[in-house]
């Protein structure tokens, strides 16, 4: 779970989660009110997860013989997945440093 960068407290893993929800990046701490922004650890991190669920999708959708119901629960299902190990991979930041 990722610590303030201002503050040093563990933010629960309900506000990382809401806060990838919303497609952004800003977030205050709930516990100093700074705003932090969320990044991943890692270059490799940002990689893996864009494109191991497209990945995953396609192979499991060739594997299996899905159909458009299928597909669309398997896509739903990994969103699920990923969208709950995400906060795991984060890192807050003071400042909006895009990873180049
Ligand atoms: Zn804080």
């Amino acid at each position: 779970m990722p610590n303030c960068e201002n503050c040093g407290q563990k933010w629960p893993w309900k506000t990382v989660v809401k806060n990838t929800m919303k497609f952004t990046n800003k977030a205050k701490c709930p516990y100093c009110e700074k705003t932090q922004y969320l990044k991943p650890k890692s270059r490799k991190l940002t990689a893996i997860f864009s494109y191991i669920p497209t990945l995953l999708i396609i192979a499991l959708t060739l594997i299996l013989d899905l159909d458009g119901w299928g597909i669309f629960l398997l896509a739903a299902a990994l969103m699920i997945v990923f969208l709950g190990l995400y906060p795991f991979m984060t890192k807050l930041s003071n400042d909006d440093q895009m990873p180049t």
